[in-house]
């Protein structure tokens, strides 16, 4: 069997290293070392300023909505996990979806300012497959209509444009550190910003909204995280580096022994280039993707239509409505199997299959 993603983990002696300091300590959540360890280690290993580690990446999004005091409408991406829309309904306010670029994959910016009313807020884009947004673009227009931006950094670990962290830019970016993503922690996030008063009121609504022993300055969330959690992000990260190299060369084995299939995949960010966080296919007909993913799963070969259907047409707590590349793009979207341990026979094998089936 061959799943689509597989949680890394470290070596078991790794993490257990860890242990023994918690049991000493007998600190075992609310920032405790192992997380301000973590912090700091993350700060220093991606490049940012600033970052808070937080319970997962919905709360990041919802801290950072909730921070930055956002109301009304919030500009989206139709295209990205169901939490990018649910932390925005979930903080009461409502999302209006703005179709995608056909090459990249992210919101198209040519089409934000025709979805500006004078109820909008911000925007709220995804780095999708951890291609960069146009961010130039994005920046540009909320400077003008005086927008705040967030960006869903959850696909994006240790992205850069042309050396800079992908995290600096926006107001906050946050990332998932879920244990299905290419760095975790098994269940965590992160909240980024580059702004030192942002950044505090993060750290008071992470606690509760907590001042001092007996008293509250303002509505908060338990958004923190455990000591294990920690560890476990700890542990992982002295792997990250060999992951992302791992991850990135089955994914150049992949295009090279798929030169002949009927797809696309996403026009990368220029001055940027992939985390291997996913690897995705833009498959020419939803018919040749649908014959491909029943050969595999009869190989028990997983793949996963990721993202579909569209966030616009498929919650049942909005409206749906229809986006005309979103809704192409999502039908024929299809990613392969790909985690640290996938050996090279088995990208070959699976190569073989699809051609073999695109070809009959
Ligand atoms: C995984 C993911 C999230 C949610 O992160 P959790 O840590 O699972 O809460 C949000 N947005 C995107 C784009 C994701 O892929």
């Amino acid at each position: 069997m061959i799943p689509v993603t597989k949680p890394f983990l470290p070596p078991q002696e790794e993490y257990v290293e860890f242990l023994d300091g918690i049991w000493t300590r007998q600190w075992l959540t609310n920032m405790g070392p192992l997380a301000s360890k973590l912090e700091m280690e993350l700060k220093d290993y991606l490049g940012v300023k600033h970052l808070l580690y937080v319970t997962n990446g919905t709360v990041a999004l919802q801290m950072a909505i909730k921070a930055l005091g956002l109301q009304g409408e919030i500009i989206t991406t139709p295209f990205s996990f169901v939490a990018t829309t649910s932390s925005i309904v979930w903080e009461g306010c409502t999302p209006v979806f703005v179709d995608i670029d056909s090459d990249s994959l992210n919101i198209d910016p040519a089409k934000i300012e025709a979805a500006i009313t004078p109820q909008t807020t911000a925007i709220l884009a995804t780095h999708v497959y951890g291609n960069p947004c146009d961010v130039e673009a994005i920046d540009k227009i909320a400077k003008k209509h005086n927008l705040k931006v967030i960006y869903d950094g959850a696909h994006a670990f240790g992205v850069t444009i042309n050396g800079k962290s992908i995290f600096e830019f926006g107001d906050v970016t946050t990332c998932s550190l879920h244990a299905t993503k290419l760095y975790h922690s098994v269940e965590g996030g992160l909240v980024v910003t580059n702004d030192p008063d942002l950044l505090k009121k993060m750290a008071s609504i992470r606690n509760f909204g907590i001042s001092g022993f007996d008293s509250f300055a303002e509505l908060g969330i338990n958004g923190k995280n455990s000591e294990f959690h920690a560890a476990m992000g700890l542990a992982n990260l002295k792997w990250a580096d060999r992951i992302i190299e791992r991850r990135q060369a089955i994914i150049s084995l992949y295009e090279e022994n798929l030169k002949g299939l009927k797809a696309q995949r996403p026009v990368w960010h220029k001055g940027s280039k992939t985390n291997g966080a996913y690897l995705a296919y833009i498959i020419e007909s939803e018919e040749l993707l649908l014959k491909i993913k029943s050969t595999l799963d009869e190989h028990e070969i997983f793949t996963r239509r990721y993202f579909y259907p569209s966030l616009a047409a498929s919650l049942p707590y909005l409206e749906p409505i229809e986006m005309p590349i979103t809704d192409d793009i999502a039908k024929r979207m299809l990613c392969l199997p790909l985690y640290f341990e996938l050996t090279d026979e088995d990208v070959d094998w699976i190569c073989r299959l699809i051609l073999r089936t695109q070809n009959n």
